[in-house]
């Protein structure tokens, strides 16, 4: 055993922060790139580089030959997938595999599992974490879905099984509606997932978002680092996300992170996990579980001291966790941002050339990034070019710190949400942090 070469499967500032545990480590690093990304950062920094493909991420970060290929020639003896493109498909995780290359990820039939919701839900039931109000599985009959909507209640939501990133999602006040909205959303899931499979649960009216953190052994260890607020979305999107959520009693966290840790360790899952709940009037309701390392990390390793990139590689290298929950001490508050290169206010995306380029810096103040000037921002990907996590000792020494953050960040040449962020913050809510999933959207519209 032990990883030495490390495939990093994906582009941007995760792939820039998998290279940077790897070399903490010790291990070399192979990038994989698209024609487009031939000048990126970590693609710099990385040890070996190999060209995967033409732009278009079907071509390229999900061509699954192209990335085998590139492990086999480079000598690499482990992948590690990120998050988005290959990180949540459970046949990649096989094909890897049964190459004799380390997956730094869950077991493959985990990933499967969760990543059909219909299938997670059920799961999650079994291993005892409360669920929200729905159908018992898939709805394909009209007349079910109008029996099961008249016993939770309109409104209700129909979710895609295979949903992700916020699509294939219906909200539905009334019984004359259904039928249309379930066409809708079973056609629009087959066009952007190939499976029109819907499923039903109530709306929840104003609740928040709250994730749960989970690492596992593989065989029956599991521990969690505590919840993640996330929010403040747009279109179901995290734009804004904070640990330890302003909301959660001490009390709540070991509680409800030991009913997480608890189903891990029944699931025997292995590596990073995030259990997502929406949390209402005092109760959580699980929503889906992520198989991978999530965007909004850092803030978990602000609180914790701990770095899950280095945690994941060495979970599968075949190691122990390197902590036992007792171990595990939560400390102040942190706040990431999500920085994207897009029009603050109308989110239209500015892809493009950076002519000048200034990180905040400073004690707590952490940029995670693949910017430099000169470099051109690719329009063919997600528009997230920066993340900026501070951390303080307290949420409010947090926030004027991320103030002072924000006021040094510079991008020149390109349009960011930066400015969009800094008025965030001075918003009492935001302050306060009396926020819901909603509040975004409406801050928003009341702006225009
Ligand atoms: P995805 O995998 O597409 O991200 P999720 O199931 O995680 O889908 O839901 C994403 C977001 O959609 C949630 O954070 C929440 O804002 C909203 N949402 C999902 N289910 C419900 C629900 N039952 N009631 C209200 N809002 C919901």
């Amino acid at each position: 055993m032990g990883i030495s070469r490390l495939l990093i499967a994906n582009r941007g500032e995760i792939a820039l922060r998998i290279h940077r545990a790897a070399h903490e480590m010790g291990i070399e690093t192979v990038a994989v790139h698209s024609t487009a990304d031939a000048d990126a950062m970590h693609v710099r920094l990385a040890d070996h580089a190999v060209c995967i493909g033409p732009p278009p991420a079907t071509d390229s970060y999900l061509n699954q030959a192209a990335i085998i290929s590139a492990a086999e020639i480079s000598g690499a003896d482990a992948i590690h997938p990120g998050y988005g493109f290959l990180s949540e498909n459970a046949q990649f995780a096989e094909v890897v595999e049964a190459h004799d290359v380390v997956w730094v990820g869950p077991k493959p039939e985990h990933i499967r599992t969760m990543g059909d919701k219909v299938a997670a839900k059920k799961t999650a039931g079994e291993l005892g974490l409360p669920l929200v109000p729905g159908s018992d599985g898939a709805v394909s009959e009209v007349e079910e879905a109008r029996k099961i909507a008249a016993e939770i209640g309109y409104p209700v939501i129909i979710k895609a099984a295979s949903g992700g990133g916020g699509r294939g999602m219906k909200v539905c006040d009334s019984p004359e509606k259904l039928e249309t909205l379930m066409q809708q959303a079973g056609s629009e899931a087959k066009a952007a997932f190939g499976d029109a499979t819907v499923y039903i649960e109530k709306y929840l009216g104003n609740p928040r978002h709250i994730e749960f953190q989970v690492f596992g052994d593989g065989r029956g260890g599991a521990i969690h680092l505590g919840e993640r607020d996330c929010s403040l979305q747009r279109r179901h999107q995290k734009v804004f996300e904070e640990a330890p959520s302003p909301v959660i009693t001490e009390e709540d966290r070991m509680r409800m992170g030991e009913v997480c840790a608890q189903a891990m360790r029944d699931m025997q899952y292995r590596g990073a996990g995030t259990i997502e709940f929406l949390w209402e009037n005092g109760e959580f309701y699980f929503i889906e579980m992520n198989t991978r390392l999530q965007v909004e990390h850092p803030v978990t390793e602000a609180i914790t001291g701990m770095d899950l990139v280095r945690e994941q590689i060495r979970i599968a290298d075949g190691r122990d966790l390197s902590v036992t929950q007792d171990e595990i001490e939560f400390q102040g508050h942190a706040i990431e941002c999500r920085i994207n290169a897009e029009d603050p206010w109308t989110f239209a995306p500015s892809p493009g050339k950076v002519t000048y380029y200034h990180a905040a810096g400073g004690m707590h103040v952490r940029v995670d990034s693949g910017l430099y000037a000169g470099y051109s921002i690719p329009p063919y990907y997600d528009s997230m070019i920066a993340k900026l996590i501070v951390f303080g000792r307290t949420r409010e020494r947090c926030i004027m710190r991320l103030r002072r953050a924000l006021e040094e960040m510079v991008v020149e040449g390109v349009k960011t949400s930066i400015p969009m962020h800094q008025e965030l913050i001075r918003e009492p809510d935001v302050l306060s942090g009396d926020y819901t999933i909603k509040w975004l959207e409406e801050w928003l519209a009341k702006r225009e």
